[in-house]
């Protein structure tokens, strides 16, 4: 009995593995029409290249990322290029005026500052325009290098060459596209080279050839690395996108909101701008869905939402569900005639949406709004500034509905006067 007991917890224990190992699924992003991240993944970059916006993000990404690798990179092609010139000059007796023409007057100081952008405080400034220069100067460098140096009828020190167009893929901290130029130019160099250092023709061929293969085989590897790094850049944004927003409506979650509210108001606190607040809450909402079902109630909702988004038109502007038959609306540096503007223009347009509703006086959907307008500034509280919106709107309530109420930073309400506080 034990040992059949053995065997069953055996083959559950493989199979809970089994589940918990299984596969992901790639991340649905066939319902996120507006997002960039998911955009490009339904596009595929086949030019392993996104929008200018998107790409510039994913630049400094891979930049912040390749780090490590940027910082031990030039460093080991100086310490190999420091072997090479012990190679030449102590082992081989050449000239040491020879030797410091090429490696020791170039590759190695090359290499020396290729290190210190990679370890400076400018990181992420200097390196790569640091890259784009040095690394095709000492791809030329190097070629030329090997192929003055015919030892027993071969060039001595190609082992760098081949070691160089490899490792520039995996270690050089730029992208395929820049590496693979890199590597075009340290094939072209070395064609020039062995033609001026009067090569046979044969065996120039089989050299370039060769530095072709290797690079091809970098090249072809890291393709696909970059493909795969590119494919989780956009599923870790999409899910950050996704985690941020409200599954039914689409608008931004409380969670999210909270977080862009609070940067908001440090925003304003520091430009001593004002900030406004608005809260809407939809009419008799409850009667709505015992009348309609709570799945027209949802459709109602995500047709209010869309038009509450419509009014955060600006970079600044925040929209959101705040919850249940809840949105707030974050409006920056607004005067308060202005702010009742838009929120007439709010209420009537979720009216005018003109979705049936018996058990409401206007015979449809409506929503009363409470607006606050405050100041941020250094020791005023933003929870302080939602709790006066959410007074008003419970003024706006007990006003008969359908309408807005306003309260401005030193609590003068504007409809009642019946505010006398402050945010
Ligand atoms: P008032 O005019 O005072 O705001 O009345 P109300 O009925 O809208 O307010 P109450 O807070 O009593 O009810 C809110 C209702 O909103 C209750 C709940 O069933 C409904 N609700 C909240 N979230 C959802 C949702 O996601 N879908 C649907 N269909 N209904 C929701
Ligand atoms: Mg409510
Ligand atoms: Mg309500």
């Amino acid at each position: 009995m034990p040992h059949r007991y053995c065997v069953t917890f055996r083959v559950r224990r493989v199979s809970y593995i089994a589940r918990a190992m299984k596969v992901p699924e790639p991340l649905e992003h066939e319902s996120f029409p507006d997002s960039a991240y998911a955009k490009e993944l339904r596009r595929g970059f086949p030019e392993l290249r996104f929008a200018p916006d998107l790409e510039r993000v994913f630049q400094q990404f891979h930049l912040t990322r390749s780090r490590a690798r940027a910082r031990f990179f030039p460093l080991a092609l100086g310490l190999l290029a420091l072997a090479a010139a012990v190679d030449l000059a102590v082992l081989d007796s050449v000239p040491l005026r020879d030797v410091a023409l090429g490696w020791l007057g170039v590759v190695i100081p090359a290499c020396l500052a290729l290190t210190l952008t990679s370890w400076s405080r400018f990181y992420e400034r200097l390196y790569l325009p640091a890259a784009r220069l040095l690394l095709p100067l000492i791809a030329t460098v190097s070629a030329f290098g090997v192929a003055d140096r015919r030892v027993g009828g071969h060039p001595d020190l190609f082992y760098f060459l081949t070691s160089f167009s490899i490792a520039i893929f995996f270690l050089g901290g730029q992208l395929f596209r820049e590496a693979l130029l890199v590597d075009i130019f340290m094939v072209g160099a070395l064609v020039l080279a062995l033609a001026h250092a009067g090569w046979p023709a044969a065996e120039a061929i089989y050299y370039a050839t060769v530095l072709v293969i290797t690079s091809a085989a970098g090249a072809f590897v890291y393709q696909g690395v970059e493909r795969q790094l590119r494919t989780s850049f956009l599923e870790r944004g999409l899910l950050s996108e996704m985690v941020a927003r409200d599954g039914l409506t689409g608008l931004k979650n409380r969670g999210a909101f909270d977080d862009d509210y609070a940067r908001l108001w440090q925003q304003a606190t520091r430009d001593r701008r004002s900030l406004a607040l608005m809260l809407i809450d939809v009419d008799h909402f409850k009667a709505y869905n015992d009348r309609y079902g709570h799945q027209a109630g949802d459709a109602a909702l995500r047709r209010v939402a869309q038009v509450v988004q419509r009014f955060a038109r600006r970079p600044l502007d925040i929209a959101a569900r705040y919850g249940g038959e809840e949105f707030l609306v974050a409006l920056y540096d607004l005067g308060a005639e202005h702010l009742r503007e838009i929120g007439e223009e709010l209420r009537e347009s979720i009216q005018a949406l003109d979705i049936e509703h018996d058990e409401s006086p206007a015979g449809v959907v409506t929503a009363s709004i409470g607006v606050s307008i405050v100041s941020p500034r250094p020791g005023r509280s933003p929870e302080g500034a939602l709790q006066l919106a959410d007074e008003a709107l419970y003024a706006a309530k007990r006003g008969g509905r359908n309408g807005i109420r306003l309260v401005d930073c030193y609590g003068v309400n504007y409809s009642t006067g019946a505010f006398r506080r402050s945010a």
